[in-house]
């Protein structure tokens, strides 16, 4: 399939590409956070024609691998993800004006008609993966949960935990901005980490209790030792943050607290879930697409992202 990319948004992983932190192939096209009409399609495409507005999602999976079949679409074996060079298929990303979908028919969602290209751009990786980050273990209407982490990923997680009516929702930050969209997402407490020691914050906030569910968008050792502290008993963790650290975990906390640690990166089997709630205004998370430029004015996106000048949280790309 072919998709005429409608808008692209920067992901963090994007920006390490461009600043070299990150090798990539020189010219490479990158991105993974698409949403676009459909252009063209090849004979083997039988569920999509020209003119669907679509979701791509961050990476494919092939459908018919050992992996696929088990409905471990993350393991697929063929290891494909756009815009991220060599490693991971040498597919070509969606900050472009074109952009090829390999087995399509298994990946992109249809938008529904009511929907708008911004409303769900996130689609495809942050609100996916911050609506994974809660639901490993759903949780029960009324328990209160915390968030380590509000840029994209932590925010897309606190809309997505409201969704399970949360006594408290707890969202810990070290900027303000970011706090305070946090609480246009849904969260009922802030903390910014500069002032407060967020674990005795969040024991004191929940009567010494603790929270049901800690999700940490950040994973640093001071947000994995918070999470282990401020979890109550019983509790669950659930890491969605990308960890480039060795971290001393304790784990007798954990026995004595029996908590449940999960992590792993985007699952996409829920997007069409997430265009639904879209659709039927359960959740909305157009509010974090802060800035707009266009594809000729991208490097600009990137320095304005990359700074986090004028309160950016997420660069919407869209074409000249
Ligand atoms: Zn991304
Ligand atoms: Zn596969």
């Amino acid at each position: 399939m072919i998709v005429k990319v409608a808008a692209a948004s920067i992901c963090g992983s994007d920006l390490h590409f461009v600043t070299g932190e990150v090798p990539m192939t020189p010219n490479f096209i990158i991105g993974h956070e698409g949403v676009g009409i459909v252009d063209e399609v090849g004979p083997y495409v039988k569920n999509f024609k020209p003119g669907d507005r679509v979701v791509i999602p961050g990476g494919v999976a092939c459908g018919a691998c050992s992996e696929c079949r088990a409905g471990r679409y993350y393991a697929c074996e063929k290891d494909l993800m756009f815009g991220a060079g060599k490693n991971k298929g040498d597919l070509p990303g969606v900050q472009a004006e074109y952009v090829r979908i390999p087995y399509a028919d298994n990946n992109v969602v249809k938008i529904p008609d009511s929907v708008s290209f911004k409303q769900a751009l996130l689609v495809g990786d942050v609100l996916s993966t911050g609506y994974i980050g809660v639901t490993y273990r759903p949780p029960q209407p009324g328990d209160d949960i915390a968030v380590f982490g509000c840029g994209p990923v932590g925010l897309c997680a606190v809309a997505s935990a409201k969704l399970f009516s949360p006594a408290r929702l707890i969202a810990v930050d070290l900027e303000d901005y970011r706090l305070e969209m946090a609480l246009k997402m849904g969260a009922t407490h802030v903390i910014n980490a500069r002032e407060a020691r967020a674990a005795r914050e969040i024991r004191s906030l929940t009567g010494g209790v603790g929270v049901q569910l800690s999700i940490d968008a950040v994973a640093t050792p001071q947000t994995i030792d918070d999470c282990l502290a401020c979890t109550a008993k019983g509790g669950f963790i659930s890491m969605i943050g990308m960890s480039p650290f060795h971290v001393n975990v304790a784990l007798l906390k954990m026995f004595y607290k029996n908590l449940t640690l999960v992590s792993g990166y985007t699952s996409l089997h829920e997007m069409s879930r997430l265009l639904k709630l879209i659709e039927f205004g359960k959740i909305d998370v157009t509010p974090l697409i802060t800035h707009e430029v266009t594809l000729s004015n991208i490097l600009e996106g990137y320095r304005i992202f990359g700074e986090r000048l004028d309160n950016c949280i997420k660069v919407m790309v869209v074409p000249d």
